[in-house]
């Protein structure tokens, strides 16, 4: 017999399929790689390599790095 008894939610693991948010674009990815606590979107990580001489989106790469490892301190 139930007396006002809850019944709790089940709890279930959800296998996350939005992704990961890029740190760069801020957009969530399924593909990308992890960089220590950070994740880079694969479009991203194509425009380093491929800028990889810029000095604008290193630094730009550089901060976001900073702001996210910051969170985690
Ligand atoms: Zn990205």
């Amino acid at each position: 017999m139930r007396s006002g008894v809850m019944e709790m939610p089940k709890t279930e693991k959800v296998k996350m399929r939005l992704g990961k948010q890029c740190v760069i674009c801020e957009k969530r990815r399924e593909e990308g790689i992890s960089i220590a606590f950070s994740f880079i979107c694969q479009t991203c990580e194509q425009e380093i390599v491929h800028l990889n001489d810029s000095d604008q989106m290193y630094n730009k790469y550089v901060k976001q790095m900073r702001t996210v490892s910051s969170q985690y301190v």
